[in-house]
């Protein structure tokens, strides 16, 4: 019998040979996502010149006299070359609009709302205070040349884009997307789209793995199912393994059809561990051959679906070059109680949502390994330590908020 290791072992030799793949560079409509792998620094001061942050009227603060008109000397849009403006003078004002340069001489911008046009559109008259300073930027107030704006390690989201744009990168070094094959295992498997005949059924982990894989950041590619056969397997295996991981489901138990440890072996690749301490997911297989990591999970749907989740995903995003790639779980308070086989660690379904300022985990009922439809209505995982018997309800346990957590 092959050793059984703890969970926490299993996921440090995983993430030990998961090395971060190359950088590449992309262009900005394709970073999204990605990690980026170089320090940006800001190439021009912003704003660019001095700015009016609101429409109104530009004016020098110690000239404007409540009651007194201005004389609106000229109007500046958004846009407008600062060098073509003219000083303003004393008793002028210039009308102006949000994002334009100030013209020279300019200390304050009077907002629209604080100004009175009579019927001479020339001339304006202002309420209110006006202090040097007021509604407008400096040229550097928001970035200096030279900062850095982000650094190595960032996770590329909207916001980054945006800046990435505004100083101009549109093409970037950023952490290279796995690729990942993605091969069902078994005799009783057909294709998704065939209706299953006497002792067969679907393959439903493969399209499940191929969207785990892709939520996870990489590309996957469909090995399609390979037979219970040692030719066949070892054929579709070595299909595989020219890509950065393959991710096999089926035949790592011990069945006198589960054949994937020997063929993996047969096929020169080094096997890290078979067994680890979960339930659910007990018997799983991670290999390595050259530079390409392979996951043998086992069968079960749910099986597959939780040891994805908690080892092939930190694998993936590590070779994608995120800083922290495994998950990281946060306490809740169970709803109800859940009970265990003890011996394992064990990871239930559970619906998880924040109530009074702290996250309450409700158990999933389930039918068991094969109840897929459980890990769709949950979206986390409770993490049940080995040994426990019973989580009563109101006790505290660490659950893993999964990728889609905020959606359902
Ligand atoms: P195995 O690990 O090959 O012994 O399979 C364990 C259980 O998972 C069996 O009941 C299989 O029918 C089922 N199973 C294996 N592969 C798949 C798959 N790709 N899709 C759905 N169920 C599967
Ligand atoms: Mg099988």
């Amino acid at each position: 019998m092959p050793e059984m290791i703890a969970v926490e072992r299993a996921l440090a030799l995983v993430l030990e040979a998961a090395q971060p793949l190359p950088a590449i560079a992309v262009d900005l409509d394709e970073a999204a996502g990605r990690i980026l792998l170089e320090e940006i620094r800001a190439d021009r001061d912003q704003p660019a010149w001095d700015k009016a942050l609101m429409d109104g009227f530009a004016v020098m603060a110690a000239g404007v006299t409540d009651g007194r008109d201005l004389l609106v000397a000229s109007t500046i849009a958004a846009g407008a070359d600062p060098a073509t403006l003219n000083p303003l003078r004393p008793g002028e004002t210039a009308r102006i609009m949000t994002g334009a340069p100030l013209p020279p001489g300019a200390d304050a911008v009077v907002p629209v709302e604080q100004s009175h046009e009579g019927a001479a559109t020339d001339r304006v008259r202002f309420e209110g205070a006006v202090r040097p300073g007021d509604h407008l930027a400096r040229r550097g107030d928001d970035v200096r040349a030279g900062t850095t704006l982000l650094d190595r390690g960032d996770l590329l989201g909207p916001a980054e884009i945006g800046t990435l744009a505004a100083c101009g990168r549109t093409r970037v070094q950023v952490g290279a997307r796995p690729r990942v094959s993605i091969l069902a295992t078994g005799d009783e498997l057909v294709p998704a789209d065939r209706t299953p005949g006497d002792g067969r059924l679907r393959n439903s982990n493969g399209p499940m793995l191929r969207a785990l894989a892709r939520r996870a950041g990489a590309e996957a590619r469909d090995l399609g199912i390979a037979r219970d056969d040692p030719q066949a397997l070892r054929e579709a295996i070595e299909s595989g393994l020219d890509a950065d991981a393959l991710v096999l489901s089926g035949g790592v138990s011990m069945g006198l059809y589960d054949l994937v440890g020997g063929v993996l072996r047969e096929a020169g690749a080094e096997i890290l561990f078979e067994r680890v301490a979960i339930r659910p997911g007990k018997p799983f297989t991670f290999a390595r051959r050259g530079a390409t990591l392979v996951f043998g999970c086992p069968g079960n749907p749910v099986s597959s679906y939780v040891i994805f989740q908690l080892f092939v995903r930190p694998a993936l995003r590590r070779l994608a070059s995120h800083p922290r790639p495994e998950w990281e779980a946060v306490p809740a308070r169970l709803a109800a109680k859940v009970r265990q086989r003890p011996g394992r660690e064990g990871y239930a379904q559970v619906r998880a949502r924040f109530k009074d300022g702290r996250v309450e985990a409700d158990p999933v009922p389930t039918t068991g390994s094969a109840d897929l439809v459980a890990c769709a209505r949950g979206n986390a995982l409770a993490v049940l330590a080995e040994g426990v018997a019973e989580f009563p309800a109101g006790s505290e346990v660490p659950v893993i908020l999964l990728d889609d957590h905020a959606d359902r």
